[in-house]
């Protein structure tokens, strides 16, 4: 079983291809897809050594970490080490994070990639590893794909997908239509951000239904749709997965 979704467990190298393809469109994030290409580039070579791929092994769900934390720090290290250099981070602290996600991401998405989502599972967290989510995608119902859900969450660490209900606040279930709001930018129709007033949660969402979202890679274009986050920010919204980012400004 496999999510209709471009980009999923472990797909490095499909996430690098479209931050290049998106480089030159998206100007004012394109220093950023550049560096991220790169960290996409060097997880994919990751996920084919051989400790990485042992380590994916050792996984089962619910994720233990602690079976692999040697691991991931040797694999932070050489992280930081490698892309350190060519970072545009805004502080120690915040670099420091990202390198962590970035050294534990081919172990984990590698054994997530693996994993089989539960049909009926229907959580805020998810299903594989316990983490919240970073995105929601609308996409095409499949028979085959999750019972038919339409809605997916995407998790902000091991980039599992799993069903979810489509007008319902993933980070405290509100679901009256007067606390839930949509943002939307022209530039960008098939992305908005999905805000809820009781929680001060939003998430974004991509609809892959909508024409000229063909191409989208939905952890990619995240990032090329920065000024959603910043509108949702302004107006005192919190990310529901928030972990460890850049910070282009
Ligand atoms: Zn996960
Ligand atoms: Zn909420």
């Amino acid at each position: 079983m496999k999510a209709p979704i471009k980009g999923g467990p472990a797909e490095f190298e499909v996430r690098r291809q479209r931050a290049l393809g998106l480089v030159g469109a998206e100007p004012m994030v394109s220093d950023l897809l550049e560096f991220l290409a790169v960290v996409w580039g060097y997880q994919q070579e990751r996920a084919s050594n051989a400790k990485v791929r042992e380590a994916t092994q050792l996984l089962t769900v619910p994720f233990d970490l602690d079976l692999v934390s040697d691991l991931i720090a040797r694999e932070h290290e050489q992280a930081t080490a490698t892309l350190g250099p060519f970072a545009p981070l805004a502080s120690p602290e915040v670099a420091d994070g990202f390198f962590w996600s970035v050294a534990e991401a081919p172990i984990v998405e590698g054994a997530a990639a693996q994993a089989t989502v539960p049909a009926t599972w229907r959580e805020g967290s998810c299903p594989i590893c316990g983490a919240l989510p970073k995105l929601s995608v609308i996409a095409e119902e499949s028979g085959e794909f999750m019972a038919g859900a339409a809605r997916y969450l995407i998790c902000a660490r091991c980039a599992t997908a799993w069903g979810f209900g489509r007008a319902t606040c993933p980070n405290c279930r509100e679901h009256h239509p007067r606390w839930l709001g949509i943002f939307t930018n022209e530039r960008w129709p098939w992305a908005r951000v999905d805000s809820c007033e009781t929680c001060k949660a939003y998430i974004k969402t991509f609809d892959l239904r909508l024409p000229g979202s063909r191409e989208v890679v939905p952890l990619v274009d995240d990032v090329a749709t920065l000024p959603l986050d910043l509108w949702a920010a302004d107006r005192g919204f919190h990310a529901i997965g928030s972990v460890p980012s850049l910070d282009p400004t």
